[in-house]
């Protein structure tokens, strides 16, 4: 059996891995690169190795775009095989791929408007057409279930990162694959903790947090100090948001805090059409995740939900604070550009970052201090006050992974080949091991082909 690196290799985003015995191929993920511009252009390029017409089935372990945004790309290719996952997956994906077809839609109509672009008439890489178009070829599992694809068993099993998410563990050739996907938290406020591994012959292992550990702050109390202060200036206070997931549990927080009173009755508003949808999925899963439908029925009802462009265009009339909870979660664009564009400039403002920021996203370089930030084409001045919620991670850090590693049935010298995570994360995730366990661990090189 062969593996190759395709993507999510060397850098956090892009996940791509292509599995071939003798008869059959399947792609493991097949995700978008986000971040930076050199990387962004990957996703332009034909993929390596890849034939569309004869890849047997993509197998995905989450619904988040640098795992699954590449599908769209490649049903414009022509390929028509499954797209194998969990059923959650599914349904968070309808919602994600075809916001992502809309914003580069809207990214090539704003290029081409104010001709920001080297071509004539900038194209998107995908519509939301071709994305609703590629959600047909969605087959769904439940975790646990063994299933084929040509001479590959194949096997997803719950990863606790976001509702839907698993590692994927694949037999063939009598070798058996681990893919770790994203590996959530033993402890997160939302997910169950993830499923140990069975015995592998390899293991493909995320590595996001590889050099950084969580803060181990109360996150509750974290999240009241930011919203008392903010109300104390008088000011907004800005949360960028994923949809799935961290929108999810940020209102749940904020639920137990209006219901505890340590928070002031701000009005809070969800001004995210997409965290809306998603979070009627985590009330429609609640046996897929830890609150309880009473839980879930508060954390759908502490946010105003605003859907429609005039609504979120109103909320510019506020002049008493509040709080806005919008997409995206590493400010790479959404609604919550908008209101930046308006309320950065007033010092008043507080912006809460809750996740993690990929290089080269405006996120990333707001964490870097900067005092300047381009929004749609125009430097806006940076005078918002940063806070930054590290606790609130949908990724284990290197000691969760250790650990979860170690409830495993792992056997002594297997091979694990690190991926999804910057250079610096990957070496930390790499040294922490070597130290710590007693597996054969090395870093995947981009483009890499690995024989089991
Ligand atoms: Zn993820």
């Amino acid at each position: 059996m062969k593996i190759a690196f395709l993507g999510g290799s060397e850098t956090v985003t892009g996940s791509k891995f292509l599995v071939e015995t003798n008869t059959t191929r399947v792609l493991v993920d097949c995700g978008l690169y986000q971040g930076y511009k050199w990387l962004r252009r990957r996703n332009w390029q034909p993929l390596l190795l890849v034939d569309v017409h004869k890849l047997d089935a993509i197998l995905l372990t989450h619904a988040h775009l640098d795992h699954s945004g590449y599908i769209p790309v490649l049903y414009k290719q022509g390929y028509r095989g499954p797209v194998i996952t969990h059923r959650a997956t599914k349904e968070l994906c309808a919602i994600l791929l075809a916001d992502s077809g809309h914003l580069q839609e809207e990214d090539a109509n704003f290029y081409s408007k104010h001709k920001l672009s080297k071509h004539e008439r900038p194209e998107p890489l995908y519509t939301r057409a071709m994305a609703d178009k590629s959600m047909g070829l969605f087959e769904t599992v439940e975790y646990d279930e063994c299933f084929s694809v040509g001479d590959i068993k194949v096997t997803l099993q719950n990863a606790g990162h976001i509702l839907g998410a698993a590692s994927i563990i694949i037999e063939a050739e009598g070798k058996k694959i681990g893919f770790s996907g994203d590996v959530g938290r033993p402890d997160d406020v939302l997910m169950r903790p993830p499923k140990p591994l069975p015995e592998l012959d390899l293991l493909l292992l995320e590595s996001t947090y590889g050099n950084r550990r969580h803060d181990k702050t109360d996150p509750f109390q974290q999240l009241s100090d930011v919203v008392n202060n903010t109300a104390n200036a008088g000011g907004t206070l800005l949360i960028p948001c994923f949809a799935v997931g961290r929108s999810q549990t940020l209102q749940y927080m904020l639920a137990v805090l209006l219901k505890a009173k340590r928070i002031p009755q701000l009005p809070i508003y969800l001004d995210s059409p997409m965290a809306i949808d998603v979070s009627d999925i985590y009330r429609r899963y609640a046996n897929e995740h830890r609150l309880t439908h009473a839980q879930c029925y508060s954390m759908c009802n502490t946010a105003i939900y605003i859907r429609s462009v005039e609504e979120s265009k109103a909320l510019t009339e506020m002049r008493s604070p509040h709080i806005i909870i919008a997409g995206s979660g590493m400010v790479t664009g959404g609604r919550i550009l908008h209101h930046m564009k308006r309320l950065l400039p007033d010092h008043r403002t507080t912006v809460l970052l809750t996740g993690y920021q990929a290089g080269g996203t405006r996120g990333a370089k707001m964490l870097e201090g900067a005092e300047v930030v381009k929004i749609h084409g125009k430097w806006v001045t940076n005078n918002a006050r940063l806070e930054v919620m590290h606790g609130l991670s949908g990724h284990g850090d290197y000691i969760d992974i250790e650990q979860w590693l170690q409830q495993s049935s792992l056997h002594k010298g297997m091979p694990i080949q690190l991926i999804h995570g910057d250079p610096d994360a990957l070496e930390g995730m790499r040294d922490h091991l070597r130290c710590t366990t007693n597996f054969d661990v090395d870093i995947a090189g981009y483009q890499q082909i690995y024989t089991v």
